[in-house]
């Protein structure tokens, strides 16, 4: 390739690499395999080596991936905050050299071994596929988690990582520095990744790409106490040598293991090529049985001298190469493309593929996402497609081959009207998306909501989804509240029904009478309102009337609302039809407000963020439910949100200097009880009692 040729195609992998960077990093919703991101990357880096006067300092071969500055709507997490404070790294964080062929790190241990005089190890370590994360500890404590942001500077989360629970909040053991920095990775385990997706289609988000991008996005969210329902995990792997100085790196992991620090086991030392391949292919296969994902293996210098001494490049540090695991991929033509209307109306296009042996299992079908991707992959049909496990779990389409198009293919299109009702879809602002227009009288969306409806984490109604199509089909139902106008004569119509089945349907639908209101309005299936949040706005409304009038700003007012959540609550209210099915539900019986009378409590406290610390005459969790219980909401962490921070008996250093700083009151237990009815009240043993019961 000449100058001219390679100026060119390096101006073109710019634009694709910075491209991708952002979709991978801002939007946490990539659309290109990450072995392809990495080919491209290298061809850069080479063309950039053979012209050294077109490299440039802008150039993504000299800059890590930044994730700040994702502008409100565009990540595929909806509740996110983007204005975590900006906090410069005391030591950059920088990336890993990477490679997906061995000879490569052959070719590392060689240059490793004729630079350093000195004798030297390796320490061998899974590479956790999260995302990183800069700890800092403070006399035992945990003072501050950034993001690894530009490399630089990062997005300061501390108050998100305080709710992950593998992050120790206090070290334990003994001899640890005054303060020091550890980093690591952040991960969301397979079994987590899945319950949360499940989550999200059933309030109609848009499912995470992978786990990698699905413990990111949690990473920035509004609520410090959802990311702590996330079920994240972590794992630490470096302590930065300026930091605390110990001999080798493994030295420093076995002292911070000993502090109570969440340190990988699977990690080994070893002393030459021979070991380092060894690893290497052990864990080939071994990690496929681990519950979480790697994408390869880390290979360093262990002596911390030998570390200094090969020093750094602008991106990465030259004591260490990440060795990458090419994805399983299986290459199969495409047989058609269904599009899939889920209960929320989003139009989900899904490849019908010639099936396919990947990773021990036939695949068949495999999901496209959305329009844009479609467009981006320029998929037709009779295409063949690579198609790999994302994570390992769900299939998925990463290119197409090309070579192997037929001239006559066709380009798939997109649909424009609704493939089960005919309705014209329409693409809101911000949607990656399109839905179908007719909600009232599209009947998978209608199924759907009745089913969402019924569900278990719902009004918890015993009836399957065959169930809810023939009572459609048979026009008994078309809103949840018809339901509750259902007769014995007309569901002895249902297939198979008797009067014993259609008794005990009845009388279920009898008990969800008596659901509490936090699960009607989750039942009512407002999109993105899902089981916490319909939690966290009845607690601060009280009631579906309150909720109804609210504005946005009312309930922006909640801190674990965002702006995608208050407008879909918001503008679902302001439709007539849906006002009028709430009539229609409450005249049915249902609860329309939270519970009020005898022991069910109070809503004495009803939109109030309460923080507590400290002890109490009774114990936390009994103090944190007897706020819920009188409508208040229970927050782990002092903001400008928060009404109160009840403090007992040594409460939090911390959380005091936060309350005092943002001025938010703070309240003894007998203050407390106080704002409680009387019949709640738990009253603390005075001194007098105390005197009483000594003698
Ligand atoms: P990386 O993920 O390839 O490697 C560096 C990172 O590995 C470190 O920052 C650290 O977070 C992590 N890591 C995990 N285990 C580790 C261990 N034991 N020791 C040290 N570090 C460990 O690099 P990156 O800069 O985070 O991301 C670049 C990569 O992201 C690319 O190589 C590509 O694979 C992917 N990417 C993909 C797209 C896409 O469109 N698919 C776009 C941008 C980036």
């Amino acid at each position: 390739m000449d100058y001219t040729e390679a100026k060119q195609r390096i101006g073109q992998l710019r634009d694709v690499l910075r491209e991708n960077s952002r979709r991978y990093y801002v939007d946490n919703a990539p659309t290109m395999s990450d072995q392809d991101y990495d080919f491209l990357m290298h061809e850069l880096e080479a063309l950039e080596a053979q012209y050294p006067e077109l490299l440039t300092p802008d150039s993504p071969t000299q800059r890590v991936g930044s994730d700040i500055d994702a502008p409100a709507g565009t990540n595929a997490e909806v509740n996110v905050r983007n204005d975590f404070a900006k906090v410069p790294h005391r030591y950059p964080m920088l990336s890993l050299g990477n490679t997906y062929n061995i000879a490569e790190i052959e070719e590392f241990a060689a240059r490793a071994e004729k630079t350093l005089d000195t004798a030297f190890t390796y320490s061998c370590e899974l590479k956790f596929d999260g995302t990183a994360i800069c700890l800092t500890y403070r006399n035992g404590r945990l003072l501050r988690a950034l993001t690894r942001g530009d490399g630089v500077v990062g997005d300061d989360v501390t108050e998100n990582v305080r709710h992950i629970s593998a992050i120790p909040g206090r070290l334990s053991g003994s001899g640890y520095p005054e303060e020091f920095e550890i980093r690591g990775e952040i991960l969301m385990p397979y079994a987590s990744f899945e319950r949360l997706n499940a989550e999200r289609e059933e309030i109609g988000e848009q499912p995470f790409a992978n786990p990698r991008n699905a413990a990111s996005g949690s990473l920035k969210l509004l609520d410090p106490e959802e990311v702590g329902r996330r079920g994240l995990t972590c794992t630490l792997y470096h302590i930065p040598s300026g930091s605390v100085d110990f001999p080798t790196h493994d030295d420093a992991l076995r002292a911070a293991a000993s502090w109570g620090l969440p340190v990988s086991p699977e990690r080994r030392i070893c002393h030459d090529i021979g070991e380092i391949e060894a690893y290497i292919s052990h864990w080939d296969t071994a990690r496929k049985q681990l519950p979480f994902a790697t994408d390869g293996i880390v290979i360093k210098i262990n002596e911390m001298a030998s570390q200094r001494a090969l020093g750094y490049t602008a991106k990465s540090p030259r004591w260490a190469v990440a060795y990458k695991y090419k994805a399983e991929q299986a290459l199969t033509p495409v047989l058609g493309i269904d599009y899939q209307v889920g209960r929320t109306g989003a139009v989900t296009p899904v490849a019908n593929l010639e099936p396919v042996q990947l990773s021990g299992t036939v695949v068949r079908r495999a999901t496209l996402n959305n329009a844009d991707w479609m467009t981006q992959l320029d998929i037709r049909i009779g295409d063949y497609v690579y198609v790999e496990k994302g994570g390992e779990i769900i299939p998925k389409i990463t290119g197409v081959d090309l070579s192997k198009r037929a001239p006559d293919a066709p380009r798939p299109a997109f649909p424009t009207h609704c493939p089960d009702c005919g309705a014209p879809l329409v693409r809101p602002e911000g949607e990656a998306r399109w839905f179908c227009s007719n909600p009232d009288g599209c009947p998978t969306q209608i199924k759907g909501k009745l089913v969402h409806f019924l569900s278990r984490k719902a009004m918890n109604v015993l009836a399957g989804d065959a169930t809810v199509d023939q009572m459609y089909e048979l026009n008994l139902v078309r809103t949840p509240a018809d339901f509750y106008d259902l007769r014995l004569g007309q569901l002895l119509m249902l297939d198979g029904w008797k009067e014993k089945s259609a008794t005990r349907f009845l009388e279920s639908l009898g008990a969800s009478r008596q659901v509490p209101f936090e699960r009607v309005l989750y039942a009512i299936g407002i999109r993105h309102v899902g089981e916490q949040t319909a939690k966290d706005i009845a607690r601060h409304f009280g009631s579906m009337d309150r909720v109804a009038e609210a504005t946005k700003e009312q309930l922006l007012d909640i801190p674990e609302v965002g702006e995608v959540i208050a407008d879909s609550v918001y503008g679902y209210f302001q439709e007539e039809r849906h006002r009028a099915e709430i009539r229609r539900l409450a005249e049915a019986g249902l609860r329309m407000a939270v519970e009020t009378d005898g022991d069910a409590g109070s809503d004495a406290l009803a939109g109030k963020t309460i923080v507590i610390s400290g002890n109490f005459s009774i114990s936390r969790e009994e103090m944190k439910a007897l706020v819920e219980r009188h409508g208040g909401r229970n927050s782990g962490s002092v903001s400008g949100k928060t009404d109160f921070l009840l403090a007992g008996e040594k409460p939090g250093p911390e959380k005091l200097k936060k309350a005092a700083s943002l001025g938010v009151p703070v309240i003894d237990e007998a203050a407390f009880m106080a704002m409680l009815p009387a019949d709640d009240q738990v009253v603390p043993p005075s001194a007098s009692d105390m005197q009483l019961s000594l003698f």
